[in-house]
């Protein structure tokens, strides 16, 4: 009659690379080596289909046009007045100009949430918008599907 090989009623099986014996839950084989953990833990893992990135860059994006249509506006119309009160008006051109930039800058991060690259970087286009209410509720969707996101 053969022996039970371990005790406690633990079951074992063989290593498919030594054939040795080992616990069945084993992660390595304590002899040869081989690794049974499975493979499939790190890659291959499905995205969440969420849509809310994809809402959220939309909605950062109509943030940012806000911005570089006023933005626009501003310095424009500062830079037509500046011609008739000979520099007066630096300070409108300045702040058309830095309307512009927020509005290039939330734009990227519109363009990243849609891509679902780069959470930070649509996080801070989000911000960036607050003030058009749209981008409140694009920084909204993008601070609650991080998930959805690739980096
Ligand atoms: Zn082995």
């Amino acid at each position: 009659m053969r022996a039970m090989q371990s005790s406690g009623g633990q079951a074992n099986r063989n290593c498919v690379s030594c054939g040795r014996s080992i616990a069945f839950d084993a992660n390595v084989c304590p002899y040869c080596g081989r690794d049974y953990r499975p493979q499939a833990m790190a890659p291959s893992v499905a995205k969440r289909d969420s849509g809310s990135p994809v809402a959220a860059g939309v909605l950062i994006l109509l943030g940012s046009l806000v911005y570089i249509v006023l933005g626009g506006i501003v310095a424009a119309g500062s830079t037509i007045a500046e011609e008739w009160t000979s520099g007066e008006s630096a300070w409108g051109v300045a702040c058309g100009v830095i309307g512009l930039a927020l509005g290039v800058i939330s734009l990227l991060g519109g363009i990243f949430a849609i891509q679902r690259k780069y959470w930070a970087l649509a996080l801070i286009g989000g911000i960036l918008t607050i003030p058009t209410i749209l981008g409140l509720i694009g920084l909204i969707l993008v601070a609650t599907s991080r998930d959805a996101f690739e980096s």
